[in-house]
């Protein structure tokens, strides 16, 4: 009995530990031939988690875009150049220097509108006004126009027009209710709708500071809740506010983020404190991000290791006489004990630097800092 127990577990051991090499082995071998041969497992694995991206966009975004819409154009007037399909967001002070400045409304439970310069994010309730400060270095040309456009933000969501939900839609009687952005104050608001990407924008003339006053001050409201089914549903959305001449031509562009919700300033606390904490975090993230790693490794070692253990898991019970001669024995047991139980974490951190749980690490980083991007 003894004997066949103490033969069958070196085997056991033995191929646990070669069904476990050969599950790891093939799978990264997999990973890395499967696509572009010398590339490091965990780039390939980003790699493909692009293209699982681009598979996305290109289901989702071009049939709507990329085939209705060229030849929609070539049939109508060619004479209004057509609006890009999806738009820029990116920053472009211009030669105008078109900068954006925001009032600083804090974090209160109060406050309806609130800006974090941290985040460039606007958080306001929803229909409240929010003040928005346009600075120039100089005039811009007679009969320049400030637009505002909401475009979402995220890759899989960019193709979507930005409307409002048909609730919000409903109980308006406004012209342009389906808008999800409005220009308060201002009899020269215009809305607008692009005939070929149905993008809705809204205009007005860009008004030079008054006397004393270095910026000229728009009034922006959000007519839904990000949160609105059927409607923003969820996605987080951008603001692009360009400059433009009446011809159209953009003099210069700023993005923000926008969330409107019922707790701007609560909102904006929590998700700066998630920013900074992720950003203070890195070194915390790769530690809480890598620690799964050990984790299969103690899996893997206590697989093919306890089964090692196994082999001296019984316990033997010695008959010592004298008190001291027991504390004597008793004290080299302890000693064996802690030898045993560094050798343990040694061979952890040894097996940790073979070569897959890394890899397996930093693939979890990334996935992770795309899901904290979004
Ligand atoms: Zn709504």
């Amino acid at each position: 009995m003894e004997e066949q127990g103490f033969d069958a577990m070196p085997l056991s051991q033995d191929s646990f530990r070669k069904l476990w090499e050969t599950v790891v082995t093939t799978s990264i071998s997999n990973i890395s031939t499967g696509t572009d041969g010398p590339r490091e497992p965990w780039g390939t694995d980003g790699h493909m988690d692009m293209l699982l991206i681009n598979d996305q966009v290109l289901t989702e975004g071009f049939d709507e875009n990329l085939f209705e819409l060229p030849p929609e154009m070539s049939t109508k007037d060619g004479v209004t150049p057509p609006a890009s399909t999806v738009p820029v967001t990116t920053d472009y002070p211009g030669e105008y220097d078109f900068k954006l400045r925001f009032q600083q409304s804090g974090t209160a439970k109060s406050v309806t509108s609130t800006y974090s310069e941290l985040i460039n994010k606007l958080y306001c309730q929803l229909a409240k006004t929010s003040p928005v400060e346009v600075l120039v270095s100089k005039e811009p040309p007679a009969g320049a126009i400030l637009r505002a456009t909401a475009v979402y933000k995220k890759t899989e969501h960019v193709a979507d027009v930005v409307r409002r939900c048909p609730h919000h839609q409903n109980e308006d009687l406004a012209e342009h209710r389906s808008h999800l952005i409005r220009v308060e104050g201002s009899q020269r608001a215009q809305y607008f709708e692009d005939p070929h990407t149905k993008r809705q924008s809204v205009t007005v003339p860009y008004e030079p500071p008054q006397l004393g006053s270095e910026m000229t001050t728009i009034l922006l409201s959000f007519m839904c809740n990000s949160s609105c089914m059927g409607g923003m549903n969820r996605r987080p959305i951008l603001t692009i506010l360009t400059l433009e001449t009446p011809e159209g031509l953009v003099l210069g562009r700023r993005c923000f983020e926008v969330r409107v919700c019922a707790c701007p300033g609560r909102d904006r606390k929590t998700e700066e404190d998630n920013s900074t904490k992720t950003q203070n975090g890195t070194k915390q993230a790769k530690k809480r991000k890598s620690a799964p790693a050990p984790d299969t490794t103690s899996m893997k070692k206590s697989k093919s290791a306890s089964s090692a253990e196994e082999e001296d898991k019984d316990v033997y019970v010695l008959h010592v006489r004298g008190r001291e001669r027991y504390e004597m024995l008793k004290k080299i047991n302890d000693g064996l004990d802690l030898v045993e139980k560094e050798n343990k974490t040694k061979t952890k951190v040894s097996v940790k630097q073979e070569a897959p749980l890394p890899s397996s690490g930093k693939r979890l980083l990334q996935r992770g800092e795309r899901s904290d991007s979004d």
